[in-house]
């Protein structure tokens, strides 16, 4: 058990452990080496685009105790790049070193009703919804309204575990085609557009809040993020204060990215949130005085967060499958910032690099 207080600092030359192998831990492992720091990264794949770039790597399930064990021996903090660990898993580290964010917060994250009852909780809107666990509550979850879309509470993203159902009468064969897993059915939104917002927060507590990005998506995957948004004041605000009130009300050390549609009428509903950095903050390297990946490391290591001003405007644009292959094209574009996963096979759907361009305010 380490007995270093909870809100110390964690100073440079120490080891940050990552549960998480993808991108996100590659770019958090790229900042952590760039402030002096070491990265350890746990992920059950081998040759996985962050252990390419950092220090030490443990291949293993997130389950195996004894691995997870001599990760904690290994490191001075833990932190993660994919909020799908299992929350047990986390809660064992806890009892051998810093994991931050903690098992609670996964607790609410990692469960669509859990974070909307959340959000619901601290006067944060959300499109209505219902629970469905058990057959004998489909008539009840009915009474969301339709056209609404049935997801799974656990492991659903990039729009997996997502079915549309226009009406009453396909609610039972869609629960079917999720294998009866426990789910929840949402009014659709008719929205104006996505939105969303990332949160930082230190262990002493400090928050900060990047601004605003707009995000837009091709068969459920976000295709290209713009920010700063174009917004009202009023907009950019009341984000900013939802990214806020519920990264304190989670207790979170790290990020929070919250996704959000805004309404026709201007209102902002909060579609689900990750404790972690997020693709639609990807804009942040390229355009802010602090990338996400940078004020992560900051957060979980107890460091003063960096800025979060914005130097331009960016549009980013994701890579997805065969569009990797124009890397030559973008990088004879000198507007262009090209970041590339070294993720091997470019198969379709799979987020291989992002290209961010900047222009002046
Ligand atoms: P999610 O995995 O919940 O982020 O959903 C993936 C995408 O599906 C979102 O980015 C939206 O484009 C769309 N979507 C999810 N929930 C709703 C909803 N209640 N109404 C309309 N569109 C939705």
């Amino acid at each position: 058990m380490s007995t270093r207080s909870s809100t110390a600092p964690i100073p440079p030359g120490a080891t940050i452990g990552i549960l998480g192998g993808g991108q996100l831990g590659r770019m958090s492992a790229l900042a952590a080496a760039e402030l002096g720091y070491r990265v350890h990264i746990f992920a059950p794949d081998a040759r996985s685009p962050a252990a390419l770039v950092a220090a030490a790597e443990t291949i293993a399930p997130y389950d195996d105790r004894q691995a997870l064990a001599a990760f904690a021996a290994a490191v001075d903090v833990v932190t993660l790049e994919f909020e799908n660990v299992p929350a047990d898993s986390a809660e064992f580290l806890a009892g051998l070193v810093h994991v931050r964010p903690g098992a609670a917060v996964l607790g609410v994250c990692q469960d669509r009703a859990a974070e909307k009852t959340f959000a619901a909780k601290h006067q944060i809107a959300t499109a209505r919804f219902a629970v469905i666990d058990a057959p004998g509550d489909l008539d009840t979850a009915a009474q969301v309204g339709f056209p609404a879309i049935l997801k799974t509470r656990r492991d659903g993203y990039d729009g997996k575990g997502q079915i549309s159902v226009a009406d009453a009468a396909d609610l039972a064969t869609a629960w079917a085609a999720l294998d009866h897993r426990p789910a929840i059915l949402e009014a659709k939104v008719a929205f104006r557009r996505e939105l969303s917002v990332i949160a930082a927060r230190n262990t002493q507590g400090d928050t900060a809040v990047f601004p605003l990005a707009e995000n837009h998506h091709t068969d459920g995957i976000l295709s290209r993020s713009l920010a700063p948004a174009e917004a009202s004041s009023a907009i950019h605000d009341r984000a900013a204060e939802i990214g806020r009130t519920l990264a304190e009300a989670l207790d979170i050390s790290g990020l929070l990215a919250v996704e959000l549609f805004e309404t026709p009428g201007g209102d902002l509903l909060m579609n689900e949130m990750a404790p972690r950095p997020h693709n639609s903050g990807h804009w942040t390297q390229d355009a802010c005085r602090t990338s996400q990946f940078e004020q992560h490391i900051r957060a979980v290591c107890g460091l003063p967060l960096g800025s979060v001003a914005a130097t331009g405007r960016a549009v980013m644009d994701n890579l997805i499958g065969g569009a990797v292959n124009d890397w030559a094209a973008i990088l004879a574009d000198p507007e262009a910032r090209l970041h590339l996963y070294d993720k091997g096979d470019a198969r379709p759907g799979r987020k291989m690099g992002h290209v961010t361009r900047v222009s002046p305010f």
